[in-house]
Order: structure tokens, then sequence, then C-alpha cells
């Protein structure tokens, strides 16, 4: 691959900084550009000493290929990225779905007969059964002195992690505006949803005093739905609502005994003792939203024991920095089948009116806010765990 490298230096644009101490004429190599004439490049000399070393050295897969698109080499990146075998479109298409890209034969053809090079973004590659997305960037090659069209290079770029950053900056950024205009929504609906809810009520009476059976039913279903969407409503709107300014720094079990505050009479008419195993000392958290979290967690807890029963509350410092907050009740745990459902917007198994199945979902969306997750698991002697992690910052 030696006689490429000058022709490959050329189509991809590097900069190389040496050492002051390493021999070269130059602390500056730059392969494009006018500062190329204030260095000793002009035979290429310096480009051809640095060799392999360089293209092996890049954090880029490059691969050179002839007009018939047979690779004539690659650095070891390239064989990192892709499977190569003696073609390049081959190669490409072996890992990708070639109907998506339309034909890497044609686009690669294309690419070096126009002159023009084309790219192709967040290329889904498969191999041994993982998958990951490539930025490949398709240059026609040249031979530096004729300028005469030998061929195509193509780079690289394993991009999957720095999109995967991005769709989850774009998803938080998503849930949060979502969460800002829920509370207003839900504002919006309550008034009309208090009027119709009046005017059921009112039109109930007057089909009951005449006997109207059909409609009496009709008004029920309409009365059913409607305290359905009337739960959902003030659920959102007691989730929009915080005790805490959002930066005001807490101690965690100072926001457990805060949301347990608005449970205390509640437990105490159905028989629930709450035991507290708090680690106190540890390392301050934003405020943020977590009383919500701690609210909902108690709640869900009582409600699984409506004839009595123990939740457990303890907090503690992982090796990790990351602060550990358990509530384990002995209630009826949940179906282990739905581990994960649980979690899901919408989905109760409390009948009637008394679950709008928001809780968990609003939970985990709140501890992802602050790097952290949430996990249930059923106690193996009855009864649930809810775990939060949630890591110290700053
Ligand atoms: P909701 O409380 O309105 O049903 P959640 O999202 O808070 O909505 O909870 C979803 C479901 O998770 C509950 O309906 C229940 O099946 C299950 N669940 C949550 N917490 C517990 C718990 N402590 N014990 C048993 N099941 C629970």
């Amino acid at each position: 691959m030696q006689h490429l490298f000058l022709t490959i230096f050329e189509t991809v644009p590097i900069i190389i900084i040496m050492p002051e101490n390493s021999g070269q004429q130059s602390k500056r190599l730059e392969n494009q550009g006018d500062s190329r004439e204030e260095h000793n490049t002009s035979d290429g000399s310096e480009f051809g000493l640095l060799g392999e070393s360089v293209l092996e050295s890049l954090p880029i897969g490059i691969i050179a290929f002839d007009s018939d698109l047979k690779i004539l080499g690659a650095n070891s990146q390239a064989k990192r990225h892709l499977v190569l075998n003696n073609y390049i479109d081959k190669s490409l298409a072996k890992g990708t779905d070639d109907k998506i890209w339309l034909g890497w034969t044609q686009q690669l053809t294309t690419a070096i007969s126009s002159g023009m090079p084309c790219r192709f973004d967040d290329v889904s590659f498969t191999s041994g059964g993982k998958t990951k997305l490539l930025r490949i960037i398709c240059a026609p090659l040249a031979e530096t002195e004729t300028a005469k069209s030998i061929g195509g290079i193509i780079t690289v770029e394993d991009v999957t992690e720095r999109i995967n950053i991005e769709r989850k900056l774009a998803n938080t950024e998503r849930l949060a505006a979502v969460g800002k205009h829920a509370s207003k929504v839900a504002h919006e609906l309550n008034n009309p949803l208090d009027g119709i809810l009046r005017y059921i009520n009112l039109a109930m009476r007057i089909v009951e005093q005449e006997n109207l059976q059909k409609p009496k039913e009709y008004l029920t279903q309409c009365h059913q739905g409607l305290m359905r969407m009337v739960q959902i409503v003030s659920e959102l709107l007691e989730f929009s609502r915080s005790t805490y300014t959002p930066q005001e720094y807490v101690k965690i079990e100072q926001v457990i005994e805060d949301a347990l505050k608005t449970m205390e009479s509640r437990a105490e008419a159905v028989d629930i003792s709450i035991i507290r195993n708090y680690t106190f000392g540890l390392p301050q958290l934003r405020s943020g939203n977590l009383f919500q979290v701690f609210c909902n967690l108690a709640k869900n807890a009582l409600d699984a024991m409506p004839n009595g029963g123990e939740l457990r509350i303890s907090t503690s410092l992982a090796s990790d920095n990351t602060i550990v907050a358990e509530l384990h009740d002995t209630g009826m745990g949940f179906p282990p089948e739905s581990k994960e459902e649980i979690f899901e917007p919408f989905f109760t198994t409390k009948e009637g009116s008394k679950g709008t199945g928001l809780g968990l979902a609003i939970c985990r969306d709140i501890v992802e806010s602050y790097h952290g997750r949430i996990a249930a698991q059923n106690a193996p002697d009855g009864g649930s765990i809810f775990t939060v992690y949630l890591p110290v910052t700053g």
C-alpha cells in the first residue's frame, strides 16, 4: 500500500503535528492548503517517511480501492469497523441494507466517475450480531502528479456513541418540554371537565326521575370515562407541584419524611407501620422533583397493603457514590411478568378509577433526569421492593 500513501494524503485532509526534536525539518505538515509551500514536501518525502504509521494512528478507517471497486489497501481501523473482502461495495453491502443505501456499487461508481465526494450518515452496519452506526465518506482518488483517476477512498468513522448521546439528549429535551406543557394542559382541561361533570350529574338526576333506562346507562358510561379523565388531570397537576425550589440542596431522608407526612394518617387508618433505617450524613441532592417520586412510591406501597402491613425505608451510599433509597412493603407484590410494564404510562392493575398508571412512569422520568435509575422487584418473603439509585454530582 506504500505507493498509495501520498495519493491518500492528498485526498484526506490531515494535519500532522511533529514534536520539535523529531528530526524533521518542519513542525507542522499539512497536506492541503497554502502552508504546504513553507515545508520541505516537494518530493513528498516527509509523508513517505511517516508512511504507514500515520494511517495506522488515525482514529478513522481508510480504504483505498481501484475503479473496479477492488480493495487496494486498508488501515487496521477500517478492518475493525467493516468485514472486508476483495471488493469495497460487497464489503459494505455485507453488513448494511443495500436497498436502503441504494446499492453500494452504483453509489461508489458514481462518486468516482463524477469526481464528487459523497457522504452517508448513520449507516447501520451489523457484523457478528452487533450493530453500529458508521459515517462513511467516499472520495475519488487521483494520481498526485498526473491527476489521473485511479479509483476512490472511503473513510469510515464509528459514530454510534455520539448518535446515541444526541438521541438521548433529544429525548430528554422532548420530555422536559412535554412535562412543562403537561401541567398547563391539565389546568386548561380542569375547568371544562368540571363543567361537563356537573351537567352530566344534572342530566342523570332528570333521567332517573323520568325512569329512562337507556339514557341512564349512556350517562353512567360517560360519567365513568370522565372520572378517569379527572383523575389523570389531577395526578398531572399533583406532579407539577413541588414543595421545593428546584435548585435547593436537600437531605434525602428529609425529602422522604416530607413525602411520608402526606400519607401518615392514611397509613395509621389501615394499621401500616413505617420503619426507618436512614444512613445519616449522606451527600445532599438537588431537590428538583424528588418529593413527587417518594410520594408516589409511598402511595403505591400503601395501596398494596389495604389490610395493613409494614413499610421499611432505608437509605445508604453505594461504593460508586450513588445514593440508594429502598422502599420495601409487605403488600401483595406486582405480577412478575409485568416487571418492566409497570413503568409504562397508563399501566395499572388498580381497579375502577383507583389508578391512572402514570405514577411510576413519571417517577422514572424524574429519576432519569438525575442520571439515576429506579428498579422494582418482588421480595422473596412477599411484598415488593422499589429501589431508587441517585448518583451524587458536584
Ligand atoms: P397507579 O398507581 O396509578 O396504578 P403507577 O404507575 O404508580 O400507577 O403503578 C403502576 C402499577 O405498578 C400499579 O398499578 C401496580 O400494579 C404496580 N405497583 C406499583 N407499586 C407497587 C407496589 N408497591 N406493590 C405492588 N404493585 C405495585
